[in-house]
């Protein structure tokens, strides 16, 4: 039965008289206005959850929109070279007598590069002229037309487009000019209103989980001072798990994330913490767990709880495993497996084990060398100055938890950005120095994090940033084609008596091409099975045993050697064998120097790690001609690394500087801090804790700089 809601009297004037039939309300409901909360239970505040979840954005809590930034696709391109692509559908001829008729009423030209337009006609452009009608002549050769118009605009018009797209490739289409922003219903809550309705001392769920960790343990620890004894009593129990867990979180390091963080932007070193501080909260005993490199990502002053916590899992009756490079941890450990001797072909053997000082006293093992320090990476004598004069300033950067932010990059330096995870050292360099500068440099469709300046971009010819991202997303890129030592290569083949007999062509040795490969896998020498709701799983193709050519292609050799056998060799093997040949030989000398010669030259891109991703376009960088002016920007190199290797990625840096170059670094590791010319220190610490520049200068100087903890550990590495 639906129960009426009537108004009723005003607590002022007092009780209802006696004898007079009122009706109430048994549900949460608003008597004047009918507003109605269902019944509060714990689904009502689950985004996932229809009865939670904002309608508005399905509980998503970000909506898309058109975003002007990505429709005009170069400010500096005029409209004539299609500073603005939206309209490419539209035949030719009618794009331009509509540009030349607007031109012609606001009296600009369509060979101005779009940013130097007056801003009247710019935002006529994007969201149309309004009320205010042009002229538009319009011709198609025969006759002509004259209509006054007023003129649409390419958001408006794209707007209109998503209205009226059919299909899913036409709205794909349109995405590409679309941008993420909160949720204007639940400001990014993600939840409906009736949620956001309860509130707890003042804060509604939405809020809560957008505090930080920290933030969130002290606003759980002082709650109970808001209860009554009561409500006390029932929270209790409740909250102890609450605080808990938070507490946790803070111990494996992550007190700077915030409860909704989303965890498809987790680091993997984060999102295996989460799942190591909720192991601890399960307080199991008689477990094993395996833990692959938790330090990746981790300042070395959270790495100490990271190593307590382990500890801490040990004592409570488990078996802790863990696959790392990171020094302290192996120190801390009972019993060390040091695998080796190098990589790939190199390795597979068990070089030492035992206690450490065990696997110390064994001279055969690398990583025992390092530990006992007979082996270590040096600081260099001198720190470079850089270029005289000439510097990258960076001023008023506030992006995320950026406190305006102003820094200073020495050029002709090797500089290393340090601080604890969660300081802001991404958003400073990659969000919006890195992009900032492509947009300046390139041209680039880019939008970096608000900053009030940027200076000397003049005295750098291009920014680079070499991540860890693949180097090809299908098994055709692989490390010879990326380096590009794969033409030569293929030029060598064709020129090879039998093939000139055959008639056989370039196109005869590329896989990208039909000809000379096989059509089963179509040169990939596997086959992708889609699995549906599972990552697609690639098996060896049948028809060629995974060699990529056809028959008559591989009867072709160089000192018996056929095309795919030479893919199939190490960089190593690779390198005496073109010995002759500079082109190639100048290409795989690289990829040995990054320390990569174990891997094979054809080695699909999918099957190289991150940090061999990396280092393959280090290596192909650094056999380019340098023109020693370029400005490269690397994040984390050291992730996944063993000391030695750290060792041979320092080399390789440290030359392209000695070229003239500048190499800026984002890193925890020390050893390579400590050989830095310049230090720049963000912090001190993670989210709303840091976001400042808490110290820059040589590794001496920042060591002496108080407040800083990246200087507090360099200090002790400096004495060492
Ligand atoms: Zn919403
Ligand atoms: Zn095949």
């Amino acid at each position: 039965m639906a129960i009426e809601i009537v108004s009723y009297p005003d607590a002022a004037e007092g009780p209802i008289p006696v004898g007079e039939e009122k009706l109430f309300s048994e549900r949460f409901a608003c008597p004047v206005s009918g507003f109605q909360l269902t019944e509060i239970e714990p689904r009502l505040f689950s985004f996932n959850s229809p009865f939670g979840a904002c309608p508005v954005c399905e509980g998503l809590g970000i909506e898309k929109y058109f975003d002007p930034e990505r429709i005009i696709s170069n400010h500096k391109l005029s409209l004539k070279e299609g500073a603005i692509s939206v309209w490419q559908h539209m035949p030719s001829h009618k794009l331009d007598q509509m540009l030349s008729n607007l031109a012609q009423h606001y009296q600009f030209s369509v060979h101005t590069p779009l940013m130097d337009l007056p801003q009247k006609v710019q935002d006529v452009l994007l969201y149309g002229s309004g009320e205010e009608l042009i002229p538009m002549r319009y011709s198609d050769g025969v006759r002509m037309q004259d209509k006054a118009n007023a003129f649409e605009g390419a958001l408006p018009y794209l707007e209109k487009q998503w209205r009226l797209a059919a299909s899913t490739g036409m709205r794909e289409e349109l995405e590409k000019y679309q941008s993420k922003r909160p949720c204007r219903s639940c400001q990014g809550y993600r939840l409906k209103q009736e949620a956001l309705c309860v509130k707890l001392a003042d804060l509604h769920i939405g809020e809560v989980s957008h505090l930080s960790i920290t933030q969130a343990l002290h606003w759980f620890e002082q709650l109970p001072t808001t209860l009554t004894p009561t409500q006390q009593k029932i929270a209790e129990r409740i909250l102890k798990e609450i605080q808990d867990r938070l507490k946790f979180l803070t111990n494996v390091g992550l007190d700077y994330l915030t409860l909704a963080r989303e965890s498809g932007t987790l680091s993997g070193g984060e999102s295996q913490r989460i799942r190591l501080a909720s192991q601890i909260g399960s307080g199991l005993s008689g477990v094993l767990y395996v833990l692959d490199e938790p330090s990746i990502g981790l300042h070395q002053s959270d790495n100490r709880r990271l190593i307590t916590t382990l500890q801490h899992l040990r004592d409570l009756g488990n078996t802790v495993i863990v696959v790392e490079h990171d020094e302290e941890t192996m120190l801390t450990a009972d019993y060390l497996i040091d695998m080796g001797l190098g990589a790939g072909v190199h390795g597979g053997t068990v070089i030492a084990q035992g206690t450490p000082t065990e696997v110390m006293q064994t001279p055969m093992s690398i990583t025992g060398q390092y530990l006992s320090g007979a082996k270590k990476i040096h600081i260099p004598k001198q720190r470079r100055t850089g270029h005289v004069g000439k510097a990258i300033e960076l001023k008023g950067a506030t992006a995320n938890n950026l406190q305006n932010v102003d820094i200073t990059i020495p050029l002709g330096t090797f500089t290393c950005v340090t601080g604890v995870s969660g300081g802001g050292k991404s958003s400073l360099i990659i969000h919006t120095l890195y992009k900032a500068a492509m947009q300046k440099l390139e041209g680039t469709k880019t939008s970096p994090g608000p900053y009030a300046s940027l200076r000397g971009l003049e005295y750098i010819d291009k920014i680079i940033e070499i991540d860890q991202s693949p180097i090809g997303r299908t098994p055709r890129s692989n490390p010879a084609t990326y380096t590009g030592a794969f033409t030569p290569i293929r030029d060598w083949f064709v020129e090879l008596p039998e093939s000139k007999l055959r008639g056989y062509k370039p196109g005869r040795f590329s896989f990208n091409v039909k000809g000379g490969r096989c059509e089963i896998c179509q040169g990939d020498g596997l086959l992708k099975i889609e699995m549906h709701f599972l990552p697609d799983v690639y098996v060896v193709c049948d028809e060629c045993k995974g060699q990529r050519y056809n028959r008559e292609t591989l009867e072709i050799k160089y000192k018996d050697k056929s095309i795919a056998d030479v893919l199939s060799m190490t960089v190593e093997e690779a390198l005496p064998f073109f010995d002759k040949m500079p082109p190639i030989r100048d290409k795989l000398k690289a990829l040995m120097e990054v320390g990569l010669g174990y891997i094979e030259i054809g080695q699909s891109a999918t099957t190289l790690s991150g940090g061999e991703a990396q280092r393959v376009k280090l290596a192909k960088e650094l056999s380019k001609r340098s023109t020693g002016r370029t400005l490269y920007i690397l994040d984390e190199p050291t992730t996944g690394l063993h000391s030695e290797d750290i060792s041979k990625l320092l080399v390789v840096l440290q030359r392209l500087v000695e070229l003239g170059n500048t190499v800026l670094v984002i890193e925890h590791n020390m050893d390579v801090i400590k050989t830095a010319d310049y230090i720049i220190d963000i912090g001190p610490g993670g989210g709303d804790r840091g976001g400042r520049l808490v110290g820059a200068g040589t590794p001496e100087q920042v060591a002496k700089t108080e407040e800083s903890v990246t200087g507090e550990f360099l200090a002790r590495y400096l004495a060492s």
